[in-house]
């Protein structure tokens, strides 16, 4: 017997029979007697409608009503399935953040967990067999109890919390793909699932994009050794043997792998946007003046290029920002442009960054190098370029993403045979 949490994602609870479906996937669980706390997320669909009608109502509003409105797709969702539980006989009862309480940040719309109280769960576990259908993606605010969420994909990020904090065995992602693979096999159908993922990797894999797992649910994982595994839940419940070793991936430290590639994985985003300050003078401070101030309006730069301008005397500045805060960036060097003292600038939004990852390019050189090669046999051109321990990430034409992605599959010999 053993404590486990199971999170379900948009897609695993899109309606009231993939709720039911969900309900069979617990009630399964609690048959084999496990203690268990279910994190869902809303309908799938439900939190874009919900974002779009914050923003309609007015582009820019108050964070602290965007987690009022956003939150309540998982308290649909968490109240649905403790019926579709208690249907089937299984003893439930619903959580949203407050209850517990998912003590946060203030940082509304990207909330970090501060702390958890999970001894109410666990006394409910232990007194009535109950299980706790936790509504992910949501907490409160520590200092002002308001409702706060999680950023996008947050559900996840709870879900390891919540299984920190129960001291569970184990936390099931449970997802619309039964593992996680060497790149999204939406696009590249010929990825293969992988058995198991380091947390380090799988932290780049995510951070780079791979939207499998929020990057904070692997953060959180990581340091608190918490195993992570990811499954379907297409996956039929009767077919399942609660005892067995089910399809899927495991997320586990390093030590536990055993084969190991110089590649892993291939993750890709189009949520970039590249911004060229052109022809600033090549002088000490010139780095500082564009990003101090990016830094105080709290925008994440990610790939930084210097080089020669055109007219061999001055310099160029190129960065990416992440596409949200394109406008915001913009504006910022745009306003700074008496300090910083550039010519021009250049921008664009259709970009893409691709990114190949492995923890064996510590020991390997020369593997960015048959990337480059590759890309430009094919003709795709490279804008920007960063590199670090375990990765390298090239910016390219967003219309070249795919090919760019497949290219490399095959490169680093991921496809399947
Ligand atoms: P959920 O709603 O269950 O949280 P998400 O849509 O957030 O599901 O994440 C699952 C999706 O992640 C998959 O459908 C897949 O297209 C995508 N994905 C991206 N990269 C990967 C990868 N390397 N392995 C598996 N899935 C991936
Ligand atoms: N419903 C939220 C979202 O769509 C959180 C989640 O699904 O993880 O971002
Ligand atoms: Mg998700």
């Amino acid at each position: 017997m053993g404590r486990l949490v199971m999170k379900f994602g948009g897609t695993s609870v899109a309606n009231i029979d993939r709720i039911r479906n969900v309900a069979l996937h617990v009630k399964r669980e609690v048959d084999a007697g496990h203690d268990v706390a279910v994190v869902v997320s809303a309908m799938s669909g439900k939190t874009n409608e919900l974002v779009a009608w914050a923003t309609d109502a007015s582009p820019l509003h108050d964070a602290r009503e965007y987690d009022a409105i956003v939150a309540s797709g998982e308290q649909v969702t968490s109240g649905l399935l403790a019926i579709a539980l208690q249907a089937v006989g299984i003893q439930a009862r619903s959580w949203q953040g407050w209850q517990i309480p998912i003590k946060t940040s203030d940082a509304h719309a990207s909330a970090r967990i501060l702390e958890i109280d999970g001894s109410e769960l666990i006394s409910r576990f232990n007194d009535r067999k109950e299980v706790a259908v936790i509504a992910g993606f949501q907490g409160i605010n520590a200092d002002t109890g308001r409702i706060t969420t999680l950023g996008r994909g947050g559900s996840d990020t709870s879900a390891v919390a919540i299984a920190v904090a129960i001291k569970a065995d184990r936390c099931d992602i449970y997802t619309d793909v039964d593992g996680v693979y060497t790149t999204d096999p939406r696009v590249v159908p010929k990825a293969q699932r992988m058995n198991k993922v380091a947390f380090e990797e799988m932290l780049e894999l995510a951070s780079q994009g791979a939207k499998v797992l929020q990057v904070r649910s692997v953060e959180v994982g990581m340091v608190h050794n918490m195993p992570i595994f990811v499954r379907s839940s297409f996956d039929k419940p009767e077919d399942i043997d609660p005892h067995g070793t089910p399809p899927g991936t495991l997320i586990c430290s390093e030590e536990e792998i055993m084969e190991s590639h110089v590649v892993t994985g291939i993750a890709f985003s189009k949520d970039e946007a590249q911004i060229s300050v052109r022809q600033i003078e090549d002088k000490p401070g010139v780095a500082a003046s564009i990003f101090v101030p990016l830094a105080a309006a709290n925008i994440n730069v990610d790939m930084i290029v210097q080089n020669v301008s055109e007219d061999g005397k001055t310099t160029d500045l190129t960065f990416t920002v992440p596409a949200s805060d394109y406008v915001r960036a913009k504006e910022t060097i745009t306003s700074a442009k008496g300090t910083i003292g550039y010519q021009r600038l250049d921008t664009a939004t259709d970009v893409a960054k691709v990114s190949v990852i492995g923890s064996g390019m510590r020991s390997h050189a020369g593997v960015a190098a048959q990337a480059f090669a590759a890309l430009s046999e094919r003709k795709i051109n490279i804008r920007a370029i960063t590199t670090s321990e375990i990765k390298f990430s090239v910016l390219i034409d967003a219309a070249y993403t795919e090919l760019a992605v497949r290219t490399l599959h095959t490169l680093y010999g991921l496809d399947k045979a």
